[in-house]
């Protein structure tokens, strides 16, 4: 099954919902990156929620970014979506190791310590909206809860999840977010409620063959659910030579100047995807002299 990320509608509207299947997009996240487990199941979690609130958003150019800003081992996450659910994303130390916690998890909330969570949206208008709350857990799926309730006022019921093989590769990654619109009434929260108790773990229902489509069904058993749109979701880096070249132009002379050792070329790579472009000592003096 290929990447999927489901929007759909229940209760007349009343609930509004979206489920995730990014096993694809973790794996080449993974391989980018070279992260270690716990890193992968961090960058996971927020990439699965990122695709799913990328597409959330309206418009055509309108970029989501998730930024965690934290004092644990792993020291900050990004990840970037559009309106179609593409994403990218980044650690800051991709080979952090942690143990286990007792449940057999990765203790994603012990790499990621204590920190704030930003939800940044660039609608095109003249500032981004920028929302922030501090980590709750750092097991980032109770951390949006926390954002969606407290920054944006929709109570919500988030779920993410990792799964890795033995052989270090990625089994399963996704999940779903199910939020209540204004004056939702009792008797749908409650069944909704009583569903989210009984639904196993995102990666027990995607293991068992389940897809995004089919855990909205079981999420929302009783309440109507209506499917309205199914994206297909890609690692997606917008990065090029031309617009490292750019960046390196802007830094201006003195800057480029102590680039410049001698004829030796430099490798810039790209944060998000890891691709390297490499600047000869000639055309860091053309772009110094203003030649390029
Ligand atoms: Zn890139």
């Amino acid at each position: 099954m290929s990447d999927t990320v489901v929007r759909a509608y229940a209760a007349d509207g009343f609930v509004r919902a979206f489920a995730a299947s990014v096993k694809d997009i973790v794996s080449f996240a993974k391989e980018a990156h070279g992260t270690s487990p716990v890193c992968t199941a961090a960058l996971g979690r927020l990439l699965a929620a990122g695709t799913m609130m990328g597409s959330m958003m309206k418009g055509h150019a309108d970029v989501l970014t998730l930024l965690v800003r934290c004092d644990g081992p792993i020291g900050g996450l990004c990840v970037t979506a559009d309106s179609q659910g593409n994403v990218k994303g980044y650690v800051n130390e991709p080979l952090v190791m942690l143990p286990p916690k007792a449940d057999h998890h990765f203790d994603v909330g012990g790499a990621l310590g204590n920190g704030i969570l930003s939800v940044i949206r660039d609608l095109g208008l003249k500032e981004p909206y920028v929302g922030e709350v501090e980590l709750q857990t750092g097991e980032i799926a109770e951390d949006l809860t926390y954002y969606f309730a407290s920054s944006e006022q929709t109570p919500s019921v988030v779920g993410l999840g990792v799964l890795m093989n033995k052989d270090n590769t990625v089994a399963q990654a996704g999940g779903f977010i199910i939020q209540l619109m204004p004056d939702c009434p009792e008797d749908v929260i409650s069944t909704l409620e009583q569903n989210i108790k009984s639904i196993p773990s995102v990666t027990e229902m995607l293991a068992g063959g389940m897809s995004p489509q089919d855990i909205l069904a079981k999420t929302l058993t009783g309440l109507n659910p209506e499917v309205t749109d199914t994206l297909s979701p890609k690692y997606l880096c917008n990065c090029s030579r031309d617009r490292y070249a750019k960046g390196l132009m802007s830094l201006g002379k003195k800057d480029l100047d102590s680039l410049i050792q001698g004829e030796e070329d430099i490798e810039v790579v790209c944060r998000f995807c890891g691709k390297k472009y490499t600047f000869s000592a000639e055309d860091l003096r053309e772009m110094r002299d203003g030649n390029a």
